[in-house]
């Protein structure tokens, strides 16, 4: 799987994701080689009271014949509800509001495995991204810059210091748009 920038919202990707797609150079997640269209699939995605119905492109890998789905940013992995409302959620219980009183479309059950499921894999991500950023750019965060934040706050200090790319300007797409894009292996 391969996050990537294909639009602000839904309706900008129903009209332009091919534009979009175009743009990419999309490499292999696997192995980093070139890759080409492949089938596309259907998947729905809660967008505040609204369910929506996407078309999702895979590409498959000329050398490894690996395939993968390409993943809007305004969407999660594997999640049925849109990047922006579970960061907003996630912010509000990092910021120390009850979960009962987090304003999401979301249950309250899957709230708390959006909770659990992010407090274990955010951490790894920045250690993620932090790698990245030494393995492609040579640059560090030191401890000390990072002390007391909050792990949104951490996560922003680390992709500040990445060079400026596209995405729907939440942290957690922004993130997952270089994790998935540099082989890191993990993803929010
Ligand atoms: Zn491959």
């Amino acid at each position: 799987m391969i996050i990537a920038y294909l639009g602000r919202n839904v309706k900008d990707y129903r009209e332009n994701i091919l534009r979009y797609l175009e743009d990419l150079a999309l490499t292999c997640p696997k192995c980093g080689s070139r890759t080409v269209f492949h089938a596309t699939y259907e998947r729905h995605v809660h967008i505040d009271e609204i369910v929506e119905w996407l078309t999702i492109q895979r590409v498959i890998c000329i050398k490894c014949s690996g395939t993968h789905a390409v993943i809007p940013d305004f969407i999660r992995p594997y999640k049925h509800y849109s990047t922006g409302d579970s960061e907003m959620s996630l912010r509000d219980v990092d910021d120390g509001i009850p979960v009962e009183r987090v304003e999401t479309t979301a249950s309250i059950s899957t709230l708390r495995r959006w909770i659990a499921e992010f407090r274990e894999k955010s951490r790894q991500a920045a250690g993620a991204l932090r790698a990245l950023l030494f393995r492609l750019y040579a640059g560090t965060v030191n401890e000390s810059q990072l002390f007391g934040l909050k792990i949104f706050g951490v996560l922003e200090k680390i992709l500040k210091k990445l060079p400026r790319i596209r995405s729907s300007s939440f942290v957690i797409g922004n993130t997952n748009i270089w994790l998935t894009n540099c082989m890191a292996g993990i993803f929010v």
